[in-house]
């Protein structure tokens, strides 16, 4: 059940004064009952100094009580599973498949975190015993502000990739949750508001916000105490978030991913001889109604001689095509705004619009693709369009002007190799996932996965959101020098009671000092 209360410092709290804002099930536009409160900014202070008067202890609790901590999370989510998967499926109108997958990729996600935190390294323990005693390692942040996304209302959300990666570092959260989905969000908080009292952990820990008016995001972002911001979303929100972040007393990291269009370059004998490309570039531009961030909405192709009209192809692949409604009319509205500008603009040489779902394809050629790049900018949903070249020179051309992106991909036969080595060279500085292979939607969740690229894609192509290398971004060196024994974290200590691996003097060891 939801109450449509903010939970301010680990209490739940209702203010019969508050605005309200309700949610909406995008397919049958009836509202959802429960009636949420907008944080007001007393609440909003309440929840950061709560999270800053929690942060010394949380940050120096083990990795193991930790771990225990995500633990616990995964099991409270799982035991309100029937009731978080029923309101996902009335907020965002996403089917069963989808639900489940996406609540069993934020437990996996959970689960690499508790692994993370056993296996001990992401403290980074680096030792010098000779000359003075150097003792650094990876320390958190403080408090950070978590937006929750409104694409993805589990992964990208209130237990998503950020506020998990941001307890693992032993960072306190502040959860901005999206208006689309308060009440998944408002379910979810619930499970780490438990687990926090399973743990016997200070509740302040986790304080979860709601509201649909930006001046939250702008007042938690702006606040003293708040140390370090994550968002998935626009390329406008991010980046407001990101410039007001900037321009504080003490500027502080926002991490923002953002706008990409996922450019897939298709070489000439790929184009002629891969009979599965209409059929997987067709499901990758659809999947999830288009709503994801690796969505491929540009694909280049070589083409001299109109060996296959890719646009016209794939228009007929999504003829008959049914898909769920997007996940907020905004979504859909701003979908529909953005192909009538193309339209009206006649810019395009072609824009199919299928009669059945709202999929569309455009298609434009090169050299007149080159002289105004902003029809490549994202239309987020399920558009594509598709650059024809006719030569490779003209491809290069469109590698080379192209903006930041979190993925782009070189799909090339053996006979395309040299093109394809120039068209690395150029894309190595662009993206932050090269592919060779398939289409980019779809993102493990593994260490060695990189979600982000230089910007717009997002604000620091330095870090991922997804993947346990995340928590990077929460954490920052500091080094001990000639510090009493005593004094120092557990992990630093002569004694190493936790027997973690260390670099002690350049070499990687468990033994005690
Ligand atoms: P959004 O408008 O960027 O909003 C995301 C969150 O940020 C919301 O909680 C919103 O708060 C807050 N926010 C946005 N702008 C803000 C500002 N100027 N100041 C303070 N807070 C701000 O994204 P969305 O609602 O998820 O979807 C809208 C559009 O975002 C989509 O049409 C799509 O273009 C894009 N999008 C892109 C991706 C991607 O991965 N590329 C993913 C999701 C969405 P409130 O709404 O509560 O004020």
């Amino acid at each position: 059940m939801t109450s449509g209360k903010n939970l301010v410092a680990g209490k739940w709290e209702h203010n019969s004064k508050a605005e309200q804002f309700q949610t909406v099930n995008p397919k049958t536009k009836v509202p959802i009952t429960t009636i949420f409160q907008q944080a007001t900014l007393d609440q909003i202070n309440e929840s950061v100094k709560g999270a800053y008067e929690s942060f010394d202890l949380f940050a120096e609790t083990s990795l193991k009580d930790r771990a225990f901590f995500l633990k616990c999370i995964q099991e409270e989510m799982l035991l309100a599973k029937p009731q978080i998967l029923e309101l996902y499926q009335e907020e965002s109108a996403l089917p069963e498949g989808r639900a489940n997958g996406e609540f069993q990729r934020t437990i996996d996600q959970i689960q690499s975190f508790i692994e993370l935190l056993h296996e001990g390294s992401l403290t980074q323990v680096c030792i010098n015993t000779k000359g003075p005693d150097l003792r650094k390692m990876l320390y958190p942040i403080g408090p950070v502000v978590v937006f929750g996304a409104s694409n993805f209302p589990l992964a990208f959300s209130t237990a998503g990739g950020d506020t998990i990666s941001a307890f693992s570092a032993g960072c306190p959260v502040v959860l901005k949750a999206h208006p689309y989905h308060a009440g998944t969000s408002e379910l979810v908080a619930r499970a780490i508001n438990k687990s926090l009292e399973k743990c016997k952990l200070p509740l302040s820990i986790f304080s979860h916000l709601g509201g649909q008016s930006h001046e939250i995001g702008r007042l938690l972002v702006s606040h003293n105490l708040i140390k370090g911001v994550g968002f998935t979303g626009s390329l406008s929100g991010g980046k407001a978030l990101f410039d007001l972040a900037q321009k504080r007393e003490e500027p502080i990291p926002v991490f923002a991913e953002m706008g990409s269009v996922n450019p897939i370059f298709i070489l000439e004998d790929k184009l002629k001889t891969d009979s599965s490309l209409v059929k997987d570039l067709a499901q990758s531009v659809t999947l999830g109604t288009g709503q994801f961030c690796t969505n491929p909405g540009l694909i280049v192709v070589c083409n001299p001689m109109n060996t296959l009209d890719l646009a016209n192809e794939l228009s007929k692949s999504i003829e008959g095509l049914e898909l769920p409604p997007m996940v907020h009319s905004n979504i859909q509205n701003q979908f529909d705004n953005k192909l009538e500008e193309l339209e009206s603009k006649g810019k395009l040489d072609t824009l199919y619009l299928s009669k059945s779902c709202s999929a569309a394809i455009g298609s434009i050629q090169a050299t007149k693709f080159l002289k105004d790049l902003s029809l490549g900018e994202e239309v987020f949903g399920p558009f594509t369009l598709i650059v024809e070249c006719k030569t490779n020179e003209e491809m290069l051309k469109v590698a080379t002007l192209m903006e930041g992106q979190l993925t782009t991909s070189i799909l090339g036969s053996i006979s395309d190799q040299e093109i394809s080595k120039k068209l690395l060279s150029i894309l190595k500085s662009k993206a932050g996932r090269i592919l060779f292979e398939g289409v980019p939607t779809g993102v493990a969740v593994t260490q060695a996965m990189q979600h982000g690229g230089p910007y717009p894609a997002s604000t620091d192509s330095r870090f991922t959101s997804v993947g346990t290398d995340a928590i990077y971004r929460w954490l920052r060196p500091i080094v001990f020098q000639d510090c009493p024994n005593d004094l120092l974290p557990e992990i630093l200590k002569n004694e190493n009671l936790l027997g973690l691996k260390r670099k002690v003097d350049g070499e990687i060891t468990s033994r005690a000092l």
